[in-house]
């Protein structure tokens, strides 16, 4: 089962053909990075754009790249939320246009699902498992049952663990997207320099909470600024991502006793974190649970997840029809 896959959700306009939600035959990402990097992040409107102008020429390369066409094509699939609004409308209306065109079946997916189901490109992951999805925009703890039901254990209430990146990069000044550069800059730094506060949620929750971590940081700094010190920028990001992690590392470790699930799936941009995977691998060695983690490459956003997922609703035979349309604010357990 080949399936042409399309994934413009924020700021990366990507296609990819995906056989049997394995095989990645080709996979295109055109990155808006260089239009959003002098503005510090995403403008939604610069991103719809930037979309409009790309997506012809990445579905045209996804396709030449794969040495198919869309004949051979057995669905068309594409993420229908959550994210920007203008955004999302670009590549829904694509697909949809592709599957009419083409006479073939439509298939609507979740971006967070498919962040999660990258896995299944590397490693095979098959339900039920628990998911721990951190990106940009979300931080959430899922159990994703046999039957392919997912239900949301956790989310942050305020920050995602991704932007919290962004927004700490922003403020020692090491530009946009953070977290590879925090990740770099953590490699030269003590990460035992500040103690930095982890959020009281309660014991029992799986929530998270990132903003109070945030503002440490930047209080940290407006302090030593004020008293003329020099910033310890490696020293602040190692500490900051190993506060994030600890954090992460707790909430995981919790889902998984109260779950009894033997599977984890890490996923999302910041599982991109080589310090989070080496965490998370710890974790999964003490408790005797399976860790699947996608390829690095394969953490941030791209087409080739979006046709992973695509697949196991194709299994079940959910498909979209053309009253599909794109949902900026869309739970997962909606889906
Ligand atoms: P969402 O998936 O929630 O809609 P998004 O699609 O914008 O948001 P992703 O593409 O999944 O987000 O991930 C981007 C995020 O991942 C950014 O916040 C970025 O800083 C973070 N990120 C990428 N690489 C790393 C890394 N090595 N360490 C930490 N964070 C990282
Ligand atoms: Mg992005
Ligand atoms: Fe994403």
């Amino acid at each position: 089962i080949s399936i042409l896959a399309i994934e413009s959700s924020c700021d990366e306009t990507a296609a990819a053909v995906i056989r049997n939600g394995r095989e990645i035959i080709s996979s295109v990402v055109a990155s808006q990075m260089e239009s959003h990097e002098r503005f510090g992040g995403v403008v939604p409107e610069v991103a719809s754009r930037a979309h409009v102008e790309q997506i012809g020429f990445v579905i045209e390369q996804a396709l030449v790249q794969s040495e198919l066409s869309l004949d051979d094509m057995q669905a068309i699939a594409v993420t229908c939320g959550p994210g920007l609004i203008g955004a999302l409308f670009v590549g829904v209306t694509a697909a949809k246009t592709l599957a009419q065109v083409a006479g073939l079946p439509l298939i609507g997916v979740h971006h967070l699902a498919g962040h999660m189901y990258a896995a299944s490109l590397s490693d095979g992951v098959e339900p039920p498992f628990l998911a721990l999805i951190v990106s940009g925009g979300h931080t959430e703890l899922l159990h994703v049952r046999e039957d392919g039901v997912i239900l949301r254990l956790g989310k942050t209430r305020d920050d995602a663990a991704g932007e919290a990146f962004d927004k700490v990069a922003r403020a020692l000044q090491l530009g946009y997207p953070g977290g590879p550069k925090i990740q770099q800059m953590a490699l030269l730094g003590d990460p035992k320099y500040v103690a930095f506060p982890q959020a009281k949620l309660g014991e029992e929750s799986l929530d998270f909470s990132f903003s109070g971590l945030k503002s440490a940081v930047l209080l940290h700094l407006d302090r030593a600024t004020k008293a003329g010190q020099d910033v310890r920028t490696a020293d602040i990001a190692a500490s900051f991502q190993r506060a994030v992690i600890e954090a992460l590392m707790t909430k995981t470790r919790l889902a998984l006793q109260q779950t009894g699930l033997t599977t984890l799936v890490l996923a999302g941009g910041v599982a991109a974190n080589q310090a989070l995977r080496e965490a998370a691998k710890e974790v999964c060695r003490e408790l005797h649970v399976q860790l699947a983690v996608p390829d690095t490459w394969l953490c941030t956003d791209n087409a080739a997840m979006i046709g992973a997922a695509a697949y196991m609703r194709y299994k079940q035979h959910k498909l979209a029809d053309l009253t599909l349309t794109g949902r900026a604010d869309f739970p997962i357990d909606q889906w």
